[in-house]
């Protein structure tokens, strides 16, 4: 499948790579945010030392709105960059058809195409 050039992919790596930043940049700040007992509680550690992987790993315990969103992004960007390790980024996960580039412009982390997405949005909500 011809899908997505090598510039691309890396254009949208890079966009991934940003967010990443941006996100740690945040669920930091929301822990430093929080009072240092609970901090220690969930982490054990100080978060500023950790790494983003190791960071990761001990947030999955963290029952916060604010941070399982961030959470989610990163996990997002993370299944995304195992995509474009096994070649098989921009590739619509449910069809396997080519996701448009400029999708994926809008979201780097879209694994379906839009009319899979719509599908399962429309399956979700039961409608
Ligand atoms: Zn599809």
């Amino acid at each position: 499948m011809p899908g997505l050039e090598q510039k691309q992919i890396d254009h949208l790596a890079a966009m991934m790579d940003e967010r990443w930043a941006r996100e740690f940049r945040e669920i930091r700040s929301l822990f430093s945010a929080t009072d240092e007992d609970r901090q220690q509680v969930t982490l054990g550690e100080g978060v500023d030392e950790a790494t983003d992987d190791a960071l990761l790993v001990k947030l999955s315990a963290v029952d916060d709105p604010l941070i399982r969103q961030n959470l989610q992004d990163v996990r997002d960007i993370a299944a995304a960059r195992q995509r474009i390790a096994a070649g098989k980024y921009g590739e619509c996960t449910d069809c396997g058809a080519d996701i448009a580039y400029e999708r994926l412009l809008a979201y780097p982390t879209a694994k379906r195409c839009i009319d899979c997405q719509r599908e399962h949005e429309t399956r979700k909500t039961g409608r």
